[in-house]
């Protein structure tokens, strides 16, 4: 499916793994709402980059963990762009510890992110598709969410969770010509992942490919999903052959 024209929600879209995303969608000519909590200053640049390819791109302050910014959030984003065709639902955080030094905010916390803003903006965003028949969601998951991960009960279970939700929201929307897959990623270089000792790792020796991934791989895979109409409920795995 061509995406060209098709206007994309990205959330998280200001760094790392979201801004790449927002940037090969700009390359395949659709225009992006840029969602993100952070700095105005990172926002602004993100639109610059996004609309140096051509297309429509604004930024919307919002903390997908609050349901009503999200309500808020989409109706800005339906105001300006008319029409929501994709979703990619990409922001995400870590609080990691091991168990029992876990505290019960930290895992709420990514709980609230990771996965409940998952559901505030699919529950947001697939009102508008519902409406026009037609949407493509991609869901970033994790390989922690498939294998588990040591010091990061709170995030594998959020991941885990989305997959869970990718699924159920599949077999929901289906009938409304609306797909919704997930993409999950092995260890990528980000802002995520800075505090990863790489040299002489027995992280990197336990990669099949050698290496840890870039922010690229992930897009490709991501705007790969959006741009079928005969996969859904499907998780493709962007690791390097970790978790196979
Ligand atoms: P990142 O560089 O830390 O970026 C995360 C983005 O999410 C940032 O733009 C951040 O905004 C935004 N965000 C955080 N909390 C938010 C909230 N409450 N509401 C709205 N936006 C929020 O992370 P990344 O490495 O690109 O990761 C992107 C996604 O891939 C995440 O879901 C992550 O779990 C997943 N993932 C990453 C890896 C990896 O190795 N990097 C592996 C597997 C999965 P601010 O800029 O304001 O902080």
């Amino acid at each position: 499916m061509d995406l060209k024209g098709k206007n994309a929600v990205v959330t998280g879209a200001s760094r790392g793994i979201g801004l790449q995303i927002a940037v090969d969608l700009a390359k395949q000519g659709a225009n992006v709402a840029i969602v993100d909590i952070g700095s105005e200053e990172a926002a602004k640049a993100a639109v610059e980059t996004v609309s140096s390819y051509g297309v429509k791109a604004v930024s919307y302050r919002c903390d997908v963990s609050s349901g009503a910014s999200v309500k808020e959030t989409v109706a800005a984003i339906k105001k300006d762009f008319a029409t929501v065709e994709l979703l990619v639902n990409n922001a995400g955080i870590t609080r990691d510890n091991l168990m029992n030094f876990m505290k019960e905010e930290d895992f709420e916390a990514v709980i609230n992110v990771n996965l409940k803003g998952v559901f505030n903006m699919t529950k947001a965003v697939s009102a508008l598709m519902i409406r026009q028949k037609f949407g493509r969601i991609v869901n970033i998951s994790s390989v922690s969410g498939m294998m588990g991960n040591a010091g990061q009960v709170n995030y594998a279970a959020s991941k885990a969770g989305v997959i869970g939700l990718t699924k159920s929201v599949a077999r929901e929307l289906a009938s409304r010509g609306i797909t919704c897959n997930a993409v999950a990623p092995g260890f990528i270089e980000t802002a995520m992942t800075k505090d990863l000792s790489t040299e002489n790792s027995p992280l990197i020796a336990s990669i099949p490919l050698g290496r840890m991934g870039q922010v690229e791989d992930v897009a490709q895979a991501v705007v790969f999903l959006l741009s079928t109409d005969y996969i859904t409920g499907e998780v493709l795995r962007v690791d390097g052959g970790i978790a196979m």
